[in-house]
């Protein structure tokens, strides 16, 4: 099967760049995704997918499809994350560059969804020896965590018994795979401070309550919580990264707004560090005469990928390109919502390298100059076809 795999692949190949370049010319932000979901549910019809469900969460975006073999279940997941992000891109000479202004494929979902389709097209012809079923999940609003609450609150779970998933990695050379056992993405929060003080004129503050001082006395107070409250070996990171205050140069203004976010692993590191931001922030300003409004918008919890899973995963990985090219991935403190199928369904989630300096995806993600290259891509595919094919046959991972 192997073979027969690697040979579908290889004609499927264009088709993945094709897409690859329709999306990235095509991007559109977080639960805007129409005119993708669009194109999605298209290609899945043509490809004969069974049954082809569109939209979530009220929105028209998103598509969960199912292939059937030749029995219901077991079934495997896959998933693809398809959203863009509000930002110019900066890769003039790029013949498929952004042609929605603004909106940018920045962080490579925009080959998650090529790469899924093309899988999506490779299990169709193989469809006949499937032992089992295989749902496809395009997802979209991953980059503001909203998209995978909402896949699941629609179903796209129901009846599955694992789930694979992969994100494109600039870090990695082209081609490379990373694995990683149990913890894998942080735990994300993003909090909300409002420093109530009292206005008044810039030269007179003693009629005032300046939460401009007060703020910044938080935010300085805020770095011992990971520094001298938090085990050195357990990950954890506090930042502000946005303050919000003020009109002009003599007026003490009434209020000022302070947004980060804290991300962590352990669901009593975060509960311990969201509970002492709030403490310190709230004891802090009463000692300066002011107040404070804390904001907790619990966003993610960490990414553990199943270690029995990630395992058989990644030795398929190492049997298709040998040991060399499978690393064990470092933890990340960034987010992924992938984490949410994880807490329900065994699983692992990894990472498929594409930085090639010379073709300058090198780029960190999120960069205005960030690109992926597509000779790694059909790895991307193979890999996910054979996770599916392999888990479907043994009946588990
Ligand atoms: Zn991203
Ligand atoms: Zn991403």
């Amino acid at each position: 099967m192997r073979d027969r795999i690697r040979e579908l692949v290889e004609k499927v190949k264009n088709e993945l760049v094709e897409m690859r370049h329709h999306f990235h010319a095509h991007p559109e932000p977080s639960f805007e995704e129409y005119e993708t979901t669009k194109f999605i549910a298209n290609k899945l019809k043509e490809y004969g997918v069974d049954d082809i469900r569109v939209g979530c969460g009220g929105k028209e975006a998103g598509v969960i499809a199912t292939i059937r073999g030749k029995s219901e279940k077991p079934m495997i997941a896959l998933r693809a994350d398809i959203d863009a992000l509000r930002m110019a891109e900066e890769n003039e000479s790029l013949p498929y560059r952004s042609k929605n202004e603004g909106v940018m494929h920045a962080c490579g979902h925009d080959a998650h969804t090529a790469v899924l389709l093309a899988t999506a097209k490779v299990l169709s012809q193989i469809k006949e020896e499937l032992p089992g079923s295989v749902r496809l999940i395009f997802q979209p609003a991953e980059e503001n965590a909203a998209g995978a609450k909402e896949i699941i609150k629609a179903g796209g779970l129901d009846g599955v018994d694992a789930i694979a998933g992969l994100h494109v990695w600039a870090y990695y050379p082209s081609g490379v795979v990373g694995f990683r056992k149990g913890p894998f993405f942080a735990a994300v929060d993003m909090i909300e401070l409002y420093v109530r003080g009292k206005g008044g004129h810039g030269a007179a503050p003693q009629f005032a309550v300046d939460p401009i001082v007060i703020a910044s006395n938080i935010i300085l107070a805020l770095q011992t919580i990971v520094s001298r409250e938090v085990d050195p070996i357990e990950p954890a990171v506090v930042s502000i990264c946005k303050i919000e205050g003020g009109t002009a140069f003599n007026i003490i203004p009434e209020e000022v707004k302070l947004v980060g976010t804290i991300r962590t692993f352990s669901p009593q590191t975060r509960e311990r560090v969201v509970s002492r931001v709030e403490e310190i922030a709230t004891n802090v300003a009463k000692a300066m005469r002011g107040s404070v409004k804390f904001v907790d918008y619990y966003s993610t919890p960490a990414l553990i990928n199943d270690s029995k899973f990630t395992e058989f995963a990644s030795n398929i990985a190492k049997e298709l390109y040998g040991e060399n090219n499978v690393v064990e991935a470092d933890l990340n403190m960034g987010g992924e919502d992938f984490s949410l199928y994880l807490e329900k369904v065994p699983g692992t989630f990894f990472l498929l390298g594409t930085g090639n300096k010379e073709k300058g995806t090198d780029k960190p993600h999120h960069n205005p100059n960030f690109n992926v290259d597509d000779d790694a891509l059909p790895r991307g595919v193979e890999l996910l076809v054979n996770i599916a094919y392999e888990f479907l046959r043994r009946g588990s991972s």
